[in-house]
């Protein structure tokens, strides 16, 4: 029976109690996935409420398998909660570890000493934001206020990227980023080795792994915790995607849209794996109202060709290719209209960091729009589901401070 357990946790060494819990759970059943972490404001009651339990959390989900029945899962999950310390408790005062049953086997039970679905799980972000790597969450529950993108950050390996080229390209600066991003708890490092600015010369394959070689040694030799960043390989070569998958990759970022049937197929031989599918098709010549209607039609078509080649949509993360092939004008229609993507129940990635779209804005050259970028990342957060950008740590402490601001006291 597969069951969803949320886990939270705002007093102590965070990460470390979750790993903790994440421990002791294996001791009583399978855990099949671990979502990304998210750092959450507390949820308060406003006469209770005091400076010092307003103290930022982290939060999972795991999913389990288990042959237990309700009632005995969260005596097991309680027994977890008190064996890390948690005894006697005001009403959510800070705790090292809550653990909580969101959805056990699909059933329904709702007694004093447990109510499944978690009957708070549909009004609280930091419970669906994680669930939604396992299964689907309405859009109308998701996207709410207090929703949360999870963040990619942008590492290339290329000698002439447009904001960060020869930035990265050397291995231990390259590290330097990646774990200082994965000790933020940044849920994506993407990985690019080939520029893809409009004038950037194409580059074959073969240079392509040459240049990813040392990030490849890394990637398939270093110490992983289930709450390691997961690297994203960003190629349109079915090549470089193979091997980034046999060296621990664990996302195909393709800027093609999938459309080469070899990678096709391999996104098919790894459905473990997530796979971002970008739209590139050239519309400039279309009036700016037709933009959506447009990447409307075409995801339609992807999600045909998809679900004809036996993929699984839930793995498949639509792109909408901010500043590829569309107008500035373009770029800003989809920004501004995000919300009707939400229909087709795929996740939503935006990568519009640094990005010339922003020439109507400011003059500014790529690698100083970054205050922009934040801007636009604030507005657009709670209608998609992965922010792609090159400051994922100052938009981590920038989105939690968002969502202090608008952290509700019940
Ligand atoms: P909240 O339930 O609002 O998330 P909390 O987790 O801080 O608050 P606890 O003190 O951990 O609250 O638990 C209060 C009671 O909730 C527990 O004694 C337990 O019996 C009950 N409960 C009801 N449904 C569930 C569920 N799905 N998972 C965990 N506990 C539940
Ligand atoms: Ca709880
Ligand atoms: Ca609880």
């Amino acid at each position: 029976m597969t069951s969803y357990i949320a886990a939270g946790t705002n007093d102590g060494s965070r990460e470390n109690n979750l790993l903790s819990a994440l421990e002791r759970l294996k001791g009583i059943c399978a855990v099949t996935g671990v979502s990304p972490l998210y750092e959450t404001p507390a949820a308060l009651l406003f006469d209770t409420a005091r400076d010092d339990w307003n103290k930022p959390y982290l939060n999972c989900v795991f999913q389990i398998e288990t042959d237990a029945d309700a009632f005995s899962l969260l005596r097991e999950l309680q027994k977890i909660e008190r064996d890390m310390g948690r005894g006697e408790h005001e009403r959510w005062s800070p705790r090292v570890i809550d653990l909580d049953i969101i959805e056990h086997n699909g059933e329904r039970i709702d007694t004093p000493e447990l109510s499944v679905p978690h009957k708070q799980c549909l009004k609280r972000s930091f419970v669906l934001d994680p669930l939604s790597f396992f299964k689907p969450v309405a859009p109308e529950y998701l996207y709410s206020k207090t929703h949360q993108p999870a963040m990619m950050g942008i590492l290339n390996v290329t000698p002439d990227s447009f904001s960060d080229g020869g930035k990265n390209d050397k291995i231990d600066a390259f590290v330097k980023n990646a774990e200082e991003w994965e000790s933020r708890h940044v849920a994506f490092v993407d990985v690019g080795a080939e520029s893809t600015r409009p004038d950037a010369a194409p580059v074959s394959a073969a240079e392509e792994t040459r240049r990813l070689s040392d990030v490849f040694n890394y990637t398939a030799n270093r110490k992983k915790t289930p709450f390691s960043a997961r690297f994203s390989i960003d190629t349109y070569h079915f090549e470089t995607a193979q091997k980034a998958l046999e060296n621990g990759f664990d996302v195909l970022n393709d800027i093609h849209g999938f459309r080469d049937p070899e990678m096709l197929a391999l996104a098919r031989e790894h459905p473990d794996k997530l796979c971002v599918f970008m739209h590139d098709e050239d519309i400039k010549s279309l009036p700016p109202a037709r933009t959506v209607p447009a990447l409307e039609s075409w995801l339609e078509r992807k999600i045909d060709v998809f679900l004809k080649n036996g993929l699984n949509p839930r793995h498949m993360i639509f792109d909408p290719g901010i500043g590829f092939g569309k107008t500035a004008c373009q770029s800003l229609q989809v920004l501004q209209n995000l919300e009707r993507f939400h229909r087709f129940g795929l996740r939503i990635l935006i990568g519009h960091s640094r990005k010339s779209f922003m020439k109507i804005f400011t003059p500014k050259p790529p690698a100083r729009k970054d205050v922009e970028t934040l801007a636009v990342s604030l507005k657009i957060a709670d209608k998609v589901d992965i922010l792609r950008v090159h400051t994922p740590i100052e938009h981590a402490e920038a989105l939690l401070a968002a969502a202090h601001t608008e952290n509700q006291f019940f």
